[in-house]
C-alpha cells in the first residue's frame, strides 16, 4: 500500500490525482487499483479531466444539493462536508493491466476536498489479479 499526500487550498476542491495514482502501479501487472480516502469530510470520484469547467459543474451541483445553511445537528459546522464526503464516497477501484489503469479516455480520478484546505492522505493498494 502507498500513502499519497494531498494539500488542498480552498475549502472545497477537486484534485486530479490520476498521474499520481497511475504512477504508483505502474510496475504492477494485472489487476486492480483501490484509491481509498481516510477522511471524513473529503471523499474521491471519478469523472471527466478534459474540461475542468465539469469539476466547477459538480461543486456548484453539489453546493445546491447540500448547502452550508441547513440545520444540521453536528456542532462543528462541517455537516456539509460530511453529507457531501459521503455522496461522493470514500474509494474507488479501478481495472488494472500490465500496469496501466483502465479508465476510459475521458475519465479522471479526483480527491473530492469539502472542508479544506488541509494536508489529505490517500491510500492506494494494489489487488493482483
Ligand atoms: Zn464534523
Amino acid at each position: 500500500m502507498w500513502t499519497l499526500e494531498v494539500q488542498t487550498r480552498q475549502r472545497v476542491s477537486f484534485v486530479d490525482i490520476t498521474r499520481d495514482v497511475a504512477r504508483l502501479v505502474a510496475d504492477a501487472g494485472d489487476g486492480a487499483v483501490v484509491v481509498f480516502v481516510p477522511h471524513t469530510t473529503a471523499g474521491v470520484t471519478i469523472n471527466e479531466d478534459a474540461d475542468p469547467s465539469v469539476r466547477a459543474d459538480l461543486e456548484m451541483a453539489l453546493e445546491r444539493l447540500v448547502p452550508r445553511d441547513l440545520p444540521f445537528a453536528h456542532a462543528e459546522g462541517n455537516s456539509d462536508a460530511h453529507t457531501k464526503a459521503s455522496l461522493m464516497g470514500s474509494s474507488v477501484t479501478v481495472p488494472v493491466v500490465a500496469g496501466t489503469p483502465q479508465l476510459g479516455t475521458w475519465q479522471g480520478i479526483y480527491f473530492a476536498e469539502f472542508d479544506g484546505p488541509r494536508r489529505r492522505r490517500v491510500l492506494v493498494t494494489f489487488l493482483p489479479a
